[in-house]
Formats: structure tokens, C-alpha cells, sequence
């Protein structure tokens, strides 16, 4: 599932490509896809509207267009954007911009969601998040762990605590401050939280500069993979040889979720 490094590249991307651009035609390729209202509805309220700016909150991409509306885009499991000349395999939901540029919205299993707004900040999945990491201060993520019981893991994938983690970045998070995953927020010291809260800020702004991790769906806008996999530390990495110790990394379903961790360097 794409993370907070995979929905930021995307979206730097397309501000560099379609930024001003005009949407000459819209193909619904599977109404599942739209959410909301109708799919002629959602058809017709994006036909001849300019793309005004593009960014993200958490995981959802956010479109501004003319006339004060907003195109909200949430991969989810399995949708990945491109930015082509022709309609891709898989593609769900295509854009056709004056240039004959073609934005298309993948999404082998359907799982995605494509809605217009007019007010995306009262939208339940976005008025319920929990800040963005890139934009709190050392002091207030640890203290956004105050009175907190559950696990330091969940919770950090919880996007109504903090906005745009999930399960893998979770992980690099987790191995990097040598926190255990199954690590209740309570036994949590304060430096702890601060070093955990270092290794978020780093690794997330080194995905970014990579360009995200493809480990499933995710492609970058032109089709390539993200670079960020071989700076992957645990993540798929079970049995492989653990880069702190060199002890062999596990892999254990915690809370449902396939985690790997070094039972040695976490603690
Ligand atoms: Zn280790």
C-alpha cells in the first residue's frame, strides 16, 4: 500500500506534469472506482476543469480545481497513478488533458477511491487524521503518546494518530530506534520516543528522495519502480541476515500484519 513517501513523490511528480493543464475528456473504465456520486456526475463536473494545484494529506492526494473543487484520490491497497500517451493496462479512471496526455488511475483489484469535493478538510477519512510527521516538532510527537496504552506499531500506523505511516515504513521506523514492535507506548521512555521520532523523520525523507518503496502496485508517474527498496532494512527480509548483528531477521502476523523485526537489536 502506498505511504506517506509514495502519495508525496506522486505528487511532486504531477505538479511538475499537469500543473495548469486543462481535463479535455474523462473515461469512467469502472464505476466501483467513484465514490459519492454518479460516475456521469463525476464525469461531468471534471470535463474542461484546469488542474489549480496538487498535495497530499497523509496518504490521499488532493486536486484542486477551477471553480473551487477538489478530485480526491486515495490508492489504498493496490491503485498506482501514471502520467502517459495511451490507456494503461488495469487503468480504472482516466483523465485526457488538451495535450493528449492521459492521467490514468490503476487498480488491478478496485479498491481505490476517486471523489470531488468542495470541502475536502470535513471529508471523515481527512477531518479525523493525525498530523503530518513532516510537520511536527520533536516535543509534540512525544507527547501525542501521552496516556497512550496500545502498541508503539499500530500506533503508529494509526492515520487518525499520525497521518501517512503504514505497515512497512512502521517496521523501518521500529528497527532503526530498536524498539520491538509488540513495544506497548507506556514502557516507551521519552528518549526512546525521541529516537523513534528521529528515525521517522530520516527514513521518511530518504523514501521521499527515493521515491517511494514498490514492493507491490506502486510505480512513479512515468511507470518506474521507486528506488527505496534496497535501503529497506527488515521489510522482506525474513531469515536474511540482520544489519546491526547479522543474526537472522523474524517475521511474526502482529495485530494481523506481517512484521519483521531482529528479536536481538529491538528490544
Ligand atoms: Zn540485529
Amino acid at each position: 500500500m502506498p505511504e506517506l513517501p509514495e502519495v508525496e513523490t506522486i505528487k511532486l511528480q504531477l505538479k511538475r506534469k499537469i500543473l495548469n493543464k486543462k481535463i479535455k475528456e474523462v473515461i469512467v473504465e469502472d464505476k466501483r472506482l467513484i465514490k459519492g456520486i454518479p460516475a456521469q456526475k463525476f464525469k461531468s463536473q471534471l470535463q474542461g476543469k484546469a488542474i489549480k494545484d496538487i498535495f497530499r494529506r497523509g496518504k490521499v492526494l488532493i486536486i484542486k480545481l477551477e471553480e473551487s473543487l477538489f478530485l480526491i484520490i486515495h490508492l489504498r491497497i493496490s491503485g498506482w497513478l501514471t502520467l502517459s500517451q495511451t490507456r494503461e493496462k488495469f487503468s480504472r479512471l482516466l483523465l485526457k488533458f488538451a495535450d493528449n496526455q492521459v492521467l490514468n488511475f490503476c487498480d488491478q483489484r478496485v479498491l481505490g477511491e476517486a471523489r470531488i469535493v468542495r470541502d475536502w478538510r470535513s471529508l471523515p477519512i481527512i477531518k479525523n487524521m493525525g498530523p503530518e510527521p513532516l510537520e511536527l516538532k520533536k516535543d509534540e510527537f512525544v507527547k501525542l503518546f501521552d496516556g497512550k496504552r496500545t502498541k508503539v506499531k499500530p500506533l503508529l500506523m494509526d492515520q487518525n494518530f499520525l497521518a501517512g505511516v503504514g505497515n512497512i515504513y512502521a517496521q523501518e521506523i521500529l528497527f532503526c530506534a530498536g524498539i520491538h514492535p509488540q513495544r506497548s507506548a507506556e514502557k516507551t521512555k521519552k528518549e526512546e520516543l525521541e529516537k523513534i521520532y528521529s528515525c521517522l523523520i530520516s527514513i521518511l525523507k530518504d523514501a521521499i528522495a527515493k521515491k517511494g518503496s514498490s514492493v507491490d502496485t506502486y510505480r512513479q508517474i512515468d511507470g518506474s519502480q521507486g528506488n527505496y527498496i534496497p535501503f529497506l532494512k527488515v521489510y522482506q527480509r525474513e531469515d536474511e541476515l540482520c544489519f546491526k548483528c547479522r543474526r537472522p531477521i523474524k517475521r511474526k502476523a502482529i495485530g494481523g500484519r506481517g512484521t519483521y523485526f531482529c528479536s536481538h537489536c529491538q528490544k
